[in-house]
């Protein structure tokens, strides 16, 4: 077919004359009436198809209207480009009313609003792919509420300078994003019983550790690492032994050093200012910069292969002599670490030379460790300083943050947690939405047929059941020392082959049909990746630096978390068997869910127009999958299936009364709105008669106003 239906849509009324392409008729989707072009909320349209929804978010994108309604839902399409929307004439605008069309700011201010009233606590989720703008939306919305009911305790701009910080730790430049978040945040802010802001507090989800020390092309590491090598003032260069970006291997090892248009050595400078606001002391930020030259200066530790089996050496080179310096250990302690592992072998110890792969990921797992430890400390400190005095209510707003579904060539593990993440926030959004059309249509008199929407318990069941979920027979598995990813690909196939979300896949992959489509995951590195295992020998290195404080710290919060387990030792498995990544995260997940059902949510769907942030470019097909798996198009069939066209009595009998003879129009708007839908023989089973409104099947409007334009 030479020309697709949703083309042909938009100009209804002549399509036939103006397109001499032949195309079967199924293809054709009745358009929406001029009266219905670029609505504010989507499920207006009284035909509630997906070209007509694409139609009418492009018609507004086209005129810089990136906000639109879908039902509850806010719909977010990235403008890509700064457009004349925020600052505080808007603000004062939306506090005050006057103005209604869809915006973040609209969403803070009810949020803010029936948190004060209702006195129930509210949350605001963003979610939406990388780059689709979350992290700008969450901002906005934190801005608007800082700037509408700042306290006088000047908390709003710490908890606004908080982002900076955990922007320079835990954002990095992808290939779909020069400032990707790479971990979910939820913010929980706090306020008093006069409505004041108050504090706030932090809970970050999953961040990706692997990008400390690995890098694809053309991505960075976190901008951090660039910050400093760019901005360290000289004294600080010196005592941390820096040397520049391109110098460390750890960040030299993607071809890509710079962000267009992005000054590193200016982001330091903001970020020293930020750590003094939210009060963390210049010994405690000497330290944070120490641990940070220590994992640079630990990735350009080299080793030297000394016979056939790789075995190897440490390169004693200023490497790892500045290493073990910043990290505050002996240098001695820290290359037999890095070369020696003791395995118990029946009664014995035995001490074990490194391969080269070992070593390298004894290394890498010690780099990874500080930083996220450091990342976990940071957010720890920051609490302290954001921590709510005796002014707290229990009132707060929480603003969630958090990464959407994922589904690329080739997906692993992180994919996995956080497609896992999105069915959980799917099914707490399904519930809410299919409650609230409910509610409302119990609340206007009118007859609730029920109507079925798509519950995803099934894929949630093959993710968590105990013992027979995908999770716990990854823990399983990561606890044999022998299992490989194939050993772990057959006991999925053994176990979950019954189950329909589930299928086993050639070549140890498995797929997982997700709410918003298929997954093929690689089990390649599920279960390294899921133990996230540290040898004894460098939890050990690491609780006995006496010179540094966080070193210690850091061993002992692990050490905390994770028992000494027996069998663990018996088998050659690190010492150290904590909690595993899945379980972890499962349990992170559902302290979030069990938050999140206590508060009223609103939620935001932040969409991407276009992969390369290009201004104007709003490609189609991307932004219809998005929609869809975000869930959006759900609310529309969820509104379609009953009755998506709503008007109040008084709207209606305003555009239609004059096709009724004039005698009816003394009547009430009630039975005005019931005579003309007599006069028309609408038929009864397209409507339905509510106290307040009508309520028309999906297309009800396009004909009347057919008729209303043959009369006119
Ligand atoms: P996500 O968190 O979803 O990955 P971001 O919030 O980081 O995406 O947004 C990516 C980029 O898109 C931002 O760096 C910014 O350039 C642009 N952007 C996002 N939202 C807006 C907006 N409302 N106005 C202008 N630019 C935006
Ligand atoms: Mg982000």
């Amino acid at each position: 077919m030479g020309i697709r239906a949703n083309t042909i849509n938009f100009r209804g009324e002549s399509f036939c004359s103006a397109v001499r392409w032949k195309f079967p008729t199924q293809a054709l989707l009745p358009a929406n009436p001029d009266i219905l072009e670029g609505v504010d909320d989507l499920i207006q349209l009284s035909y509630l198809n997906e070209p007509s929804v694409l139609h009418n978010l492009h018609y507004r994108f086209a005129q810089d209207i990136v906000y639109s309604k879908a039902g509850p839902v806010l719909v977010a399409v990235n403008p890509c480009k700064d457009v004349q929307l925020y600052g505080n004439d808007f603000i004062t605008a939306y506090r005050q009313n006057l103005l209604d069309s869809p915006h973040v700011y609209a969403v803070a201010d009810a949020a803010y609003n029936e948190m004060m009233t209702d006195g129930i606590n509210q949350s605001i989720i963003v979610s939406g792919e990388s780059g689709a703008g979350k992290t700008e939306t969450a901002k906005i919305a934190m801005q608007y509420l800082a700037a509408v009911v700042g306290g006088s305790s000047g908390i709003e701009s710490e908890v606004l300078e908080t982002s900076c910080i955990l922007e320079a730790f835990g954002n990095a430049k992808t290939a779909r994003n020069d400032n990707s978040s790479r971990f979910g945040k939820l913010t929980e802010i706090h306020f008093s019983a006069t409505g004041k802001m108050c504090g706030a507090k932090i809970q970050t989800f999953l961040l990706e550790k692997s990008r400390v020390v690995q890098l694809a092309k053309g991505e960075r590491s976190y901008h951090i690492f660039y910050q400093l090598c760019a901005g360290a003032p000289s004294g600080l260069r010196g005592r941390l032994r820096l040397k520049r970006a391109c110098d460390y291997t750890y960040l030299n090892q993607s071809d890509c050093l710079v962000i267009h248009d992005v000054d590193d050595a200016r982001k330091f400078h903001m970020l020293m200012g930020a750590l003094d606001t939210v009060r963390i002391c210049r010994d405690d930020q000497e330290q944070v910069f120490e641990m940070l030259a220590a994992v640079l200066w630990l990735g350009n530790i080299s080793f030297r292969v000394i016979d056939h089996e790789n075995h190897i050496d440490v390169v004693a080179d200023e490497a790892v002599s500045n290493a073990a310096c910043l990290i505050g250990c002996g240098i001695q302690d820290l290359i037999l670490a890095l070369s020696i592992h003791s395995i118990q072998a029946g009664r014995e110890k035995v001490a074990r030379r490194l391969t080269l792969r070992q070593a390298i990921d004894t290394r890498d797992s010690l780099a990874k460790f500080i930083y996220g430890s450091l990342f976990d400390w940071l957010v720890e400190k920051i609490n302290v300083s954001l921590a709510t005095g005796k002014q707290h209510t229990g009132r707060s707003i929480s603003i969630l943050d958090i990464y959407g579904f994922e589904s690329f060539k080739r997906n692993s593990f992180e994919q996995f947690c956080i497609n896992y993440a999105n069915e959980r926030l799917q099914q707490h959004f399904n519930r809410h939405l299919f409650k609230l059309a409910q509610e409302e249509y119990e609340l206007d008199g009118i007859d609730w047929t029920k109507i079925d929407f798509e519950d995803n318990q099934d894929c949630l069941d093959l993710i968590e059941k105990k013992p027979l979920g995908l999770i716990s027979l990854l823990d399983e598995e990561s606890k044999f020392p022998k299992a490989t990813h194939l050993t772990f690909a057959m006991k999925l196939k053994q176990h979950l082959k019954s189950n329909r979300c589930f299928k086993g896949e050639r070549g140890g992959a498995f797929s997982i049909r997700h709410y918003a489509g298929e997954v093929l995951y690689d089990t390649g590195e599920f279960l390294e990746k899921n133990r996230d295992a540290l040898h004894s020998e460098i939890v050990q290195l690491l609780s006995s630096c006496t010179a540094c404080q966080l070193p210690q710290w850091f061993a002992s919060v692990l050490e905390q978390s994770e028992k000494l387990t027996s069998s663990a030792f018996q088998l050659g498995r690190p010492a150290y068997q904590k909690q595993s990544v899945a379980t972890k995260f499962k349990g992170q997940l559902f302290k979030l869910m069990q938050q999140l059902e206590k508060t009223t949510p609103h939620f935001i769907r932040c969409i991407k127009p276009n992969n390369k942030q290009i201004p104007g470019a709003f490609e189609k097909d991307l932004v219809l999958e998005q929609l869809r798996s975000c869930g959006v198009l759900e609310v529309v069939r969820i509104s379609r299936s009953g009755y998506p066209t709503r008007m109040t009595h008084q709207e209606f009998t305003r555009r239609y009364g004059f096709l009724i003879p004039e005698n009816s129009a003394c009547q009430d708007p009630l039975s005005m709105s019931v005579a003309i839908l007599q006069q028309f023989d609408i038929l009864p089973e397209m409507y339905q008669v509510g106290y307040k409104k009508l309520y028309f099947r999906a297309g009800q409007i396009g004909s009347l106003e057919d008729v209303r334009k043959q009369v006119l």
